[in-house]
């Protein structure tokens, strides 16, 4: 008899050390966490430091220790991105050389000239897509996307649709001085670290469909994707190191942790706060229904 073997569940959360774990960020960790326990899979933490400019001192320990005091268990040691920069200039230079990519020379003063916009903000035109300019690290690199049409189901917020061509044109994957964009960064370790699911805050659902351009680009399978809601502030910002989030406290794990049950949707019993962290996870990832996240962009913050 044939038996079809389907690979383990591996998820992620990827972090950016720009300051210490807030509840924003939380929220995403429980629901990363719980999609891949209560699918007995793996869960890995990326630190994403590949903007030295915004990182902040300090703020790799202070995750990695507040995510144990969280009661978080990798059976993994984190991973840098820091450690990833050849991989993503090789990679850049690999997908000139096939043609998906390509040396761009626009200034910025060029591209605020541009007049279309669409979803994902200026539409480059395409200025440099024929030059054929020999890379510098004075150009920015592009990848093409032609008039590619990107469908894929998002587990909370469903089927999704964008044609890149129309909605950003060619996009930036190494910036001037061979900096790598996020987008490429992302969408290489997403491949090479093997997730099968991706969990991220819904701010991010607007570039997914570059990554899984991208993915297919670099001859990857893209993983599956779910968003979730973002944590807003009084002013309906997303709680950040920029909009002063504060940060998340040892003695607070309980009720923090059952506050994300809740905006995840979840309905855990009221003794299950007064409870200790480790019980709190076990009542949910035997209990985990991501059917029950709300497919709301963003819920506010109430504390
Ligand atoms: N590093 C990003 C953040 O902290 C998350 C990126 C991702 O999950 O793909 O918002």
């Amino acid at each position: 008899m044939l038996t079809r073997s389907y690979p383990r569940y591996l998820g992620r959360f990827a972090p950016s050390p720009t300051g210490p774990l807030h509840y924003g960020s939380l929220v995403t960790a429980v629901a990363s966490y719980l999609q891949a326990k209560s699918q007995n899979g793996d869960w890995l933490i990326r630190i994403e430091d590949i903007d030295p400019p915004r990182e902040q001192a300090g703020a790799t320990n202070s995750i990695l220790r507040t995510l144990h005091d969280y009661g978080f268990r990798s059976g993994s040691k984190p991973i840098f991105q820091k450690k990833q920069f050849k991989n993503y200039i090789y990679h850049a230079q690999r997908l000139i050389k096939l043609n998906h990519a390509y040396a761009c020379e626009c200034s910025r003063k060029d591209l605020a000239l541009i007049s279309s916009h669409g979803s994902m903000g200026a539409i480059y035109p395409g200025t440099c897509a024929n030059k054929n300019l020999a890379p510098s690290p004075d150009f920015s690199i592009r990848a093409r996307c032609r008039h590619s049409e990107i469908r894929f189901s998002d587990a909370v917020y469903g089927d999704q649709c964008t044609n890149l061509g129309k909605e950003s044109g060619d996009f930036v994957i190494l910036r001037r001085d061979y900096l790598p964009s996020y987008i490429l960064a992302v969408s290489i370790d997403d491949a090479n670290e093997r997730y099968t699911e991706v969990v991220r805050g819904y701010d991010l659902l607007a570039i997914t469909p570059r990554q899984i351009h991208l993915t297919k680009l670099l001859g990857r399978k893209p993983p599956n994707f779910m968003h979730i809601p973002i944590i807003t502030n009084d002013q309906g910002e997303k709680l950040s190191k920029q909009t002063h989030a504060p940060a998340l406290n040892k003695s607070h794990a309980r009720i923090m942790l059952y506050n994300a049950l809740i905006d995840l949707g979840q309905e855990p019993p009221k003794f299950l706060q007064w409870r200790s962290v480790m019980s709190i996870w076990d009542w949910a990832v035997m209990n985990w229904r991501p059917e029950l996240i709300p497919a709301a962009p963003s819920i506010p913050y109430r504390l």
